[in-house]
């Protein structure tokens, strides 16, 4: 299964250069074939390589066959009869010979005149889901004095996941929290001292040079800034591969957006840097659709007030890292009560949906993920 995912990158007047010299070759061999009324790739070949490499001597020989093999799909789709006026820049075609893409670390390297070019990028929403595919072609374009490159990713295709096959046991409840960065429903914990001594270092770093603000301590501010990404993607992948890979079928977590408001206040932003949460939601859920687990995205109302064993809520139940019920005396770590709470409303869905609905959920189309929304 592919995907083509859209990256913006940083402006390189070489990978530029490329593309125009790239975007005359193929013109070139447009008018050839035009001319002698051929679209057949090894004709093309043998009345271009030669003379175009010549001309051409710092084109890399793998881009130089994709613009032949460009030229012939254009040349065959107009039947020979129009006269093909392509751009001073045109999508440059890339393959495996020509582009390495690392969408785990952000880094790309691609062919150019010039020799190798190696790239960072910034993450969007369609790369941050996409980390664990690896690019076998790309496109890229030079629009607007802006760069992109359009990499095709390739993905297994997920399994199919058997709802009436899941049991109770099969569901697991995840806490998303400040001081364990997450406590599931199994007594396991996920401590983030770790985590908030690393983010306050970067911190401190990055107001550090901040107050400097000379152009030097602005350039070390935003590798700061990019290694710290760095740490929080990578720490949310091992983080997120660790929750998958364990026993369960079933993963069921509160719905940020509604809890956001409640949780992600100044103080929850501030006590660990502003994590994203969100990234390891993400990431978590693309590990489970390729494992053919579920993940279930449950309400987050009264989660941490509410008494996992009697199922009564009050405020008074919960203070700080205590858990105890005033009603029937139950006590537990809150988010460790936190996360059984979300594994029975998780438990409730999936019971919901095996009275409600066929065995099989649907799989295997990327615009629709694996997570269930319980309103
Ligand atoms: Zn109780």
């Amino acid at each position: 299964m592919n995907r083509t995912v859209k990256i913006k990158l940083e402006n390189n007047n070489d990978l530029v250069n490329t593309i125009k010299e790239y975007s005359k070759i193929k013109q070139q061999i447009c008018d050839l074939g035009l001319k002698k009324s051929s679209f057949n790739k090894n004709k093309l070949h043998k009345w271009t390589y030669k003379k175009l490499k010549k001309q051409y001597p710092n084109m890399p020989t793998g881009i130089l066959q994709t613009a032949r093999d460009v030229a012939s799909e254009i040349l065959k789709r107009t039947k020979l009869k129009k006269k093909i006026n392509g751009k001073e820049y045109s999508s440059m075609r890339l393959d495996k010979r020509n582009l390495r893409v690392d969408m785990l670390h952000n880094k790309i390297s691609i062919s150019s005149i010039v020799g190798r070019k190696k790239l960072t990028f910034i993450d969007n929403p369609m790369t941050i889901r996409y980390k664990d595919c690896s690019a076998i072609a790309g496109t890229l374009c030079f629009r607007n004095n802006q760069l992109y490159l359009n990499v095709v990713l390739e993905k297994d295709n997920p399994p199919k996941i058997n709802l009436g096959g899941i049991k109770v046991e099969d569901i697991i409840g995840i806490d998303r929290g400040i001081n364990n960065i997450v406590v599931m429903s199994n007594n396991q914990f996920f401590h983030s001292n770790h985590l908030k001594d690393v983010k306050g270092k970067y911190q401190y770093l990055k107001k550090v040079l901040q107050n400097k603000g000379t152009k030097s301590a602005i350039r070390k501010l935003q590798k700061i800034s990019r290694k710290e990404t760095r740490f929080v993607s990578d720490t949310n992948h091992c983080l997120s591969k660790a929750i998958a890979n364990s026993d369960f079928k079933v993963f069921s977590i509160e719905a940020l957006n509604i809890k956001t408001k409640k949780k992600n206040g100044k103080r929850f932003n501030k006590k660990l840097g502003g994590w994203s949460y969100k990234q390891f939601e993400t990431f978590l859920d693309y590990k489970l659709e390729a494992l053919g687990k579920i993940l279930v995205k449950v309400n987050p109302k009264h989660t941490s007030q509410m008494c996992s064993k009697c199922n009564h809520i009050e405020k008074a139940n919960r203070k700080g890292s205590i858990f105890k019920c005033v009603n029937c005396g139950f006590e537990l770590h809150s988010d460790l009560n936190a996360s059984r709470n979300i594994a029975n409303l998780g438990k409730s869905e999936i019971s919901r949906l095996q009275v409600n609905q066929p065995i099989v959920v649907p799989q295997g189309n990327y615009k629709i993920t694996n997570s269930l929304v319980i309103n």
